[in-house]
């Protein structure tokens, strides 16, 4: 009789450690690339008052019609492209990994990147290959190009900006990926609203490739809304994966409210952004650090004993992310959200004071 999880679990998810979320109570909170700045008080306001008159008592609406309509406006989705919703851009992650498994095929990512692309893949039972980028974190094409050759994948994951490194993969280089892919290739835009390149205007033109969004770093991580971008005759497949109502009513409400004030959260990414000069600038000027640019709202940073200083920070109370460890290119690497004013300070003052320590 089976009654043991090893004889019912599978192996690689039964070596797999859950997606670590620290606890963060009481802390300057600067892990996980979230806005640090909450809506108006007039907008949360209006927002309270649509939650009251919403109808718990229904399933949500299945195709989310309104809501579409206005993340088509506010993202300038290309004409006579789709949209699939997720409970986030993870579970829209999960959809791809979930239609493109086949017994024999690749999902192909680039290391170091998101973690979920692997981990999800493996969820799925996909087999999941990684191709280091470059020391400088550029893309290796020529590895890329081979292991596209060998493996064939059904599906590629390139985030850009990149996330943990920060940068913006050189788009000309994606281009030959998307065309020398054999499958579908998912460009993960998720901190799009801090590097103001795009890969939407492509989407005509390449008919194997999607783009991914997420209003989760734009200001609303709680509400869970991730989009998929691209043709209908993927999109629909994809739709068929997706679990019946997967976005909830308080989410359609409350994004489309928001997005009709748009403005809202596109002025509190540009503030985000001045501080991301900031606080590079007067992170290159600690001693013993190297700080990469970004084009996301963090900032990777390289400096001796990290995990030390990670921990130091931590008896400090500022949370970051803590990244030695997880890749041969991520060796001696913290990566820090850019957070408000005061938070950035709190953040650099305890950082001074765990260097000298
Ligand atoms: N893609 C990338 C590149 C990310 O860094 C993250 C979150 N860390 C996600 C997707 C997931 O975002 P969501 O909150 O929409 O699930």
């Amino acid at each position: 009789m089976s009654k043991n999880p090893e004889d019912v679990i599978r192996a690689e998810i039964r070596e797999l450690k859950a997606y670590p979320v620290p606890d963060s109570t009481g802390m300057v909170k600067l892990d996980a690339m979230e806005n640090p700045y909450r809506l108006p008080p007039e907008l949360r306001g209006r927002l309270a008052r649509l939650v009251e008159e919403a109808a718990l008592n229904r399933y949500p609406d299945a195709g989310a019609p309104a809501l579409k309509a206005r993340l088509r406006r506010a993202l300038g989705v290309p004409e006579g492209m789709e949209l699939l919703l997720g409970n986030g851009s993870d579970e829209l992650i999960q959809v791809l990994a979930l239609a493109a498994r086949k017994p024999d095929a690749a999902v192909l990512g680039v290391e170091p990147s998101f973690v979920m692309f692997r981990m999800i893949a493996t969820f799925a039972g996909a087999r999941y290959v990684g191709v280091d980028v470059r020391d400088d974190y550029s893309l290796d094409i020529e590895k890329l190009l081979a292991a596209i050759e060998r493996h064939r994948p059904g599906l590629v994951f390139i985030a850009y900006p990149n996330n943990p490194t920060g940068n913006l993969f050189d788009a000309g280089l994606i281009e030959r990926v998307i065309e020398a892919a054999p499958g579908l290739v998912v460009i993960d835009e998720a901190y799009h609203a801090f590097a103001g390149h795009s890969f939407l205007p492509r989407l005509a033109r390449q008919p194997n490739l999607l783009v991914m969004r997420t209003l989760s770093k734009l200001g609303l991580a709680g509400i869970r809304l991730g989009v998929l971008i691209g043709p209908p005759r993927w999109i629909g497949e994809l739709d068929k994966l997706r679990l019946p109502y997967n976005v909830n009513t308080l989410t359609q409400l409350i994004a489309a409210e928001v997005l009709e004030h748009g403005s809202v959260l596109t002025e509190q990414a540009a503030a985000i952004k001045l501080e991301r000069s900031r606080l590079l600038r007067e992170l290159q000027r600690v001693p013993g650090v190297t700080a990469y640019p970004s084009y996301a709202n963090f900032i990777l940073f390289k400096i001796s004993q990290a995990g030390r200083v990670f921990e130091a920070l931590k008896q400090h109370g500022v949370l970051i992310k803590n990244l030695h460890g997880s890749h041969r290119l991520l060796a001696d690497c913290l990566r820090v959200t850019v957070g408000t004013p005061d938070e950035n300070t709190a953040f650099l003052s305890a950082l001074t004071r765990s260097v000298d320590a």
